[in-house]
């Protein structure tokens, strides 16, 4: 009977230490478990996006809120490169927290500026990314920053986006609480930092991704269509909204391409998901 129970304690103890590896391995600490879906669409976003070219060095920040109000929100922990970034590494920051930037491990000073603003004034901003992508910011440095809907991607954007002209300076406190008061309304899913690059919104990280993508695609077709010095065919108003209208209708486009760029990364790089 001593044997037979000395067994059974090695065995449940076994049994055990494979749940606590297995549950690990899904989810590296405990503390992660009640973001853990979240933090990998987040860290599969950095990692896409620096696939993509939309990075710049060891800049630019990603972030999304997870609590009901949208104060609470995971972000790329600071000067970390986008190609490199692990879901276990983002940070978790409150926005009304006044110390965050006295803690360690806190955050780059204008990723919190602008995303700490962000998250305190516009709690529909689920997720934002702020990126410097070179189309997109080329179009900020025009005097005319607007984006003329001459094809399907740039009337994607028609009456959807805002523009801050304003530029002053890195986006410490009043710089980036100015940006985010653009996005008060809830149909303005893109900023125009004029003299600066972009931010775009999304419901999730998925729909914000792909509003990122197309906005860059969108820039690039207008600048090259610039590039030509030729009169340009622009869109009437009302065909440019109603395509505008039918793309946000599309049935499942932003998940089935965040979804696909998940692939990619499981395959090739699976270790955004640790
Ligand atoms: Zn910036």
């Amino acid at each position: 009977m001593k044997t037979s129970g000395m067994l059974d304690a090695k065995r449940d103890e076994e049994m055990e230490m494979t749940r606590v590896s297995t549950a690990q391995q899904e989810h590296p600490s405990p503390a992660f478990d009640d973001h853990w879906d979240e933090r990998v669409d987040l860290a599969a976003a950095f990692r896409s996006a620096a696939r993509l070219n939309l990075h710049e060095g060891v800049a630019n920040h990603f972030s999304v809120a997870v609590n009901q109000d949208g104060t609470q929100f995971l972000i790329n922990p600071n000067q970390s490169h986008f190609s490199r970034i692990r879901a276990s590494e983002l940070l978790l920051l409150d926005a009304n927290d006044p110390g965050t930037m006295d803690k360690p491990n806190a955050p780059d000073s204008t990723a919190w500026g602008l995303h700490g603003a962000l998250h305190r004034q516009c709690p529909h901003a689920r997720v934002a990314l702020h990126v410097h992508s070179i189309h997109a910011t080329v179009l900020a440095t025009l005097e005319d920053p607007r984006l003329p809907p001459i094809d399907q991607n740039c009337a994607m954007f028609f009456n959807r986006y805002a523009i801050d002209t304003e530029y002053g300076g890195l986006a410490l406190e009043e710089e980036a609480e100015r940006c985010c008061q653009h996005l008060a309304d809830p149909a303005k899913t893109v900023l125009i930092m004029c003299n600066h690059g972009i931010l775009v919104l999304g419901k999730d990280v998925a729909d914000a991704f792909n509003r990122l993508f197309y906005f860059e695609r969108a820039a690039e077709t207008y600048l090259k269509a610039l590039w030509t010095g030729q009169p340009l065919k622009v869109l009437s108003d009302e065909i440019a909204e109603r395509t505008a209208q039918e793309l946000d209708a599309y049935p499942g486009q932003a998940e089935r391409h965040f979804s696909e760029l998940k692939a990619i990364l499981n395959a090739e790089e699976p270790d955004y998901a640790t």
